[in-house]
């Protein structure tokens, strides 16, 4: 589920709402619109409701993490996966809830600033630890383990940092939201509150200007949009490290103005890598399809055709494989003019991830490829972002050269995702 954040604009300094995966913050105050970057950890804080007599400086903050993504495993001889999207608290303490449950969707969360008061205390385990709690409560374990697990890919770019804020009062804590008692004797609470630090600026949020750092134009893109795309000079931009980089980018031309132009991550691989999948001809032996493999399918280097925009699980594997599978038939695409646009949702490393995931799904000879897929190495040399052209057939999207379509409730469900 989506969370709604209440964030200060950075120019002017007015209250804007925004949802958790958005980037863009418009301000419909001063107008400007700016980037906020994803890169680290964003912070985020359950407000809190304390009565008279404590203030802002009593408080102290729980930290929990909040995972949201969907998680792929090739386990045995299939592709399993589950969307998940949690939360879990990342102290080792039976005293406080160890998921947040449904409280962050149901209330407006504050981005934490370096004005915030009260104390912070810090992650205590491993991320990789509370990962794997988070994981066992999916439905992936939840079913029979049958088969070694081969391969694993956690893909979503949310993983935050939610505080829940609480005091003591006499001997209790406090929950500081609903004012209810947590545990009934404070017993190291003074280690805890000892513990916690003040909030600081690196905890902010950072923003970038949406000016085209080429031409200066504005660039556009929609609140959710991972890569923003400048029209004066027809570049595109990604943040990366803190700043913009333009893309390599091309598109396919529509064939009509209704076309809805939809981003693509084409990556080729590097070659030297045990030189298991040079060619396309690699690919299809691999994978064992059915088709003779052609003297063009070895001179075809093999690039991967993966979504630039997020799925439900199932679609998403399905759409990369069907795309991969028919890269013969889609054009290279250029620089150029573009009508509608679907935006970026999935930016490159987590399209990067994906990889032995798609291989194996596209996968039939699976008892031969699944033992070798943890030492196989999908390294890529060149990315580039290319958009194709896909009609409008009213509950799906089709795309022009290769007839292959997209449901629209999927597209629609990974705008949520
Ligand atoms: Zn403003
Ligand atoms: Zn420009």
């Amino acid at each position: 589920m989506d969370l709604v954040i209440e964030q200060k604009c950075p120019t002017c300094g007015a209250p804007i709402v925004l949802h958790e995966a958005d980037r863009l913050v418009g301000c419909p105050f001063c107008g400007v619109r700016n980037y906020m970057v994803g890169g680290t950890t964003l912070r985020f804080l359950l407000p809190a409701r304390p009565p008279a007599g404590i203030s802002a400086e009593d408080l102290v903050y729980i930290p929990y993490i909040r995972f949201k993504g969907c998680m792929y495993q090739c386990q045995g001889h299939e592709v399993r996966h589950a969307i998940i999207d949690t939360t879990r608290i990342a102290l080792a303490s039976d005293r406080f809830p160890l998921s947040l449950g449904l409280r962050p969707q149901a209330m407006r969360l504050r981005q934490l600033t370096a004005a915030a008061a009260g104390g912070f205390v810090g992650r205590q385990v491993k991320l990789e630890n509370i990962f794997a709690q988070a994981v066992k409560m999916t439905a992936l374990f939840m079913l029979d383990r049958v088969g070694e697990v081969r391969h694993r890919a956690f893909i979503g770019d949310t993983l935050s940092r939610i505080y829940l804020p609480v005091y003591r009062k006499g001997e209790a804590i406090v929950d500081a939201i609903t004012n209810s008692e947590i545990a009934r004797d404070s017993s190291g609470w003074d280690d805890l509150a000892a513990g916690a630090a003040p909030s600081r600026k690196e905890w902010e949020p950072r923003f970038l200007s949406t000016l085209c750092p080429r031409c200066g134009a504005q660039m556009e893109g929609e609140p959710d949009a991972l890569v923003l795309h400048c029209r004066n000079c027809e570049t595109m931009w990604e943040e990366e490290e803190g700043g913009f980089s333009p893309l390599n980018w091309g598109r396919v031309p529509a064939d009509s103005e209704t076309d809805l132009a939809v981003p693509f991550w084409k990556v080729v691989l590097r070659q030297e890598n045990g030189g298991m999948l040079r060619t396309f001809g690699d690919f299809l032996r691999l994978t064992g399809q059915p088709v003779v493999v052609r003297a063009e399918d070895e001179q075809r280097r093999l690039s991967f055709w993966i979504p630039a925009f997020k799925l439900p699980p199932a679609s998403f594997l399905q759409v990369a494989h069907y795309f991969t599978l028919s890269q013969k038939r889609i054009a290279d695409g250029e620089p150029g003019e573009l009508g509608t646009v679907y935006p970026v949702t999935l930016c490159r490393s987590e399209a990067l991830q994906s990889l032995k995931s798609v291989l194996a799904e596209a996968t039939l000879a699976r008892r031969d490829l699944f033992p070798r897929l943890p030492a196989l190495e999908l390294q890529a040399e060149a990315v580039s972002l290319v958009y194709l052209p896909f009609r409008d057939a009213g509950h799906d999207r089709i795309e022009r050269q290769t007839a292959i379509t997209i449901a629209a409730a999927a597209l629609k469900f990974g705008r949520k995702l």
